[in-house]
């Protein structure tokens, strides 16, 4: 089946798999003090965790985005505020300074964390190693908004012991950044990636958009070719996700200067024989490494996993996430924070410890998980993992599978005895997983998920 074929019969919504089931399945608040209780039982075990800290803001909004950020001008004072209820949030899961829980690795997300200013990401840091303790080893990351983000920004980082940071650019094509409202020119880019060498920063990743307005193959090549002259040890590709009923702010893109579904898929596949061609390794279904990676290690040695944060190597198996809208993972459980700030700061100032949603997986949801982690991560499925692990009915899958085989989305590997994503397959790996989904019936919902182009 040609490209454009399986584009029209695989053009249905799928969710990304960061978690298993789907936030949508999610139900009720969890029962009061769940997530402490969690947190001093993964403590009293001397076990260590990951910590996100989401933070919340961003100074202007980018018509594309999908991500939760609430749009706030005044800097200083909703910085402020948001410490003074992080704060409090800390010592809840601290129990007032009794416990200091290990962590293995930090990652500050958004919203943008580069909107607080040098002061606040120091007192910020300040609250973390006062509450937690960060493991000799542990690798902390920060997500920055080359718009927002300064050189001192990024030296007051590096002094907390940061070593990797991800620039989000989307592209360098300057009539896609005014179609999204976004500006940030190539110079700006390379002088802040050269300022992150000059300090010592270990990894850099630029994050791309495709989908995007205005863009076509010729456009994206360029950007594409200005991204790897930039050196990142990472990059990752993401689809735009157009949903203008269930988020109305992209209603300001005009669906006109889309590119087509096929453009799209143009997009990808140039873009993933570009990096090839300049040695990177395509991990997973939209990550491009340099050889010697962590990434790439674990992707070769099997250590490859998939959480909130995308794609990890060798993560904790708990996840602590503090900030509005923050999920946390603890001993199989999915734990939300209230996404609204104004909100979580009210419940926080009330001591409540402010979570909206939560779901216990069950020991299949954990099964089909890991299938599903197999799939997205390392691109293939093995047959006896399929007999041990996957409890819905095994007749309908295999049929779900040969079907992808016609289709050139898996190939068998009789010698390994499992079904191998093909190159061209990558862009629909979601499907495979979702053949896989226990829930997927009662979780689909065309207007909450992303197509694949
Ligand atoms: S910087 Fe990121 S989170 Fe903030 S509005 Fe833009 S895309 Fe959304």
């Amino acid at each position: 089946m040609n490209t454009k074929d399986l584009l029209i019969k695989y053009s249905n919504p799928a969710p990304r798999y960061v978690a298993y089931p789907s936030p949508n399945i999610w139900k009720n608040q969890p029962p009061t003090g769940e997530r402490l209780r969690r947190v001093k039982k993964i403590h009293n075990h001397s076990k260590s965790i990951d910590l996100y800290v989401h933070i919340p803001f961003c100074s202007k909004l980018c018509w594309y985005c999908g991500c939760k950020t609430e749009i706030r001008p005044e800097k200083e004072y909703y910085g402020d505020n948001f410490l003074e209820s992080l704060e409090k949030e800390i010592k809840q899961v601290n129990f007032d300074g009794k416990i200091r829980p290990k962590v293995a690795s930090l990652h500050l997300g958004g919203g943008t964390p580069t909107y607080l200013s040098e002061n606040q990401l120091s007192r910020l840091m300040v609250l973390i190693n006062r509450a937690f303790l960060i493991q000799p080893k542990a690798v902390l990351s920060v997500e920055s908004n080359p718009e927002t983000v300064n050189v001192a920004k990024l030296k007051t980082l590096w002094e907390n012991g940061f070593s990797r940071v991800s620039f989000g650019i989307q592209d360098f094509n300057q009539e896609t950044q005014w179609a999204i409202n976004r500006e940030h020119s190539y110079k700006d880019v390379k002088n802040l990636i050269l300022s992150c060498r000059k300090i010592g920063y270990q990894s850099v990743n630029l994050d791309l958009v495709y989908g995007l307005p205005h863009q076509d193959q010729k456009s994206f090549l360029k950007s594409i070719e200005k991204v790897i002259s930039l050196n990142p040890e990472r990059v990752a590709l993401y689809n735009f996700a157009y949903l203008p009923k269930m988020i109305p702010h992209q209603q300001l893109i005009n669906p006109k200067s889309l590119p087509c579904s096929e453009e799209n898929c143009q997009i990808f596949l140039q873009s993933c024989n570009l990096f090839k061609q300049h040695g990177f390794v395509h991990v997973g279904m939209d990550h491009f490494v340099k050889q010697g990676d962590s990434l790439a290690k674990s992707f070769t040695n099997g250590t490859l996993h998939r959480n909130f944060m995308g794609y990890v190597s060798n993560p904790s198996e708990n996840l602590l996430g503090l900030g509005p809208g923050a999920i946390s993972y603890l001993n199989h459980a999915y734990m939300r924070n209230q996404p609204s700030s104004t909100l979580w700061n009210h419940q926080l100032k009330q001591e409540k410890s402010g979570q909206d949603l939560w779901y216990k997986q069950t020991l299949s949801d954990q099964k089909t998980q890991n299938l599903i982690n197999q799939i997205l991560c390392h691109m293939c499925i093995k047959e006896d993992q399929i007999t041990e692990e996957f409890t819905g009915n095994l007749e309908t899958l295999r049929e779900k599978l040969v079907q992808f085989e016609k289709d050139q989305i898996l190939i068998w590997d009789g010698t390994n005895k499992q079904w191998n994503i093909t190159p061209k397959g990558k862009m629909f790996s979601r499907f495979v997983a979702q053949a896989i989904d226990q829930h997927w019936e009662n979780t689909r919902s065309n207007e909450e998920y992303s197509k694949v182009a």
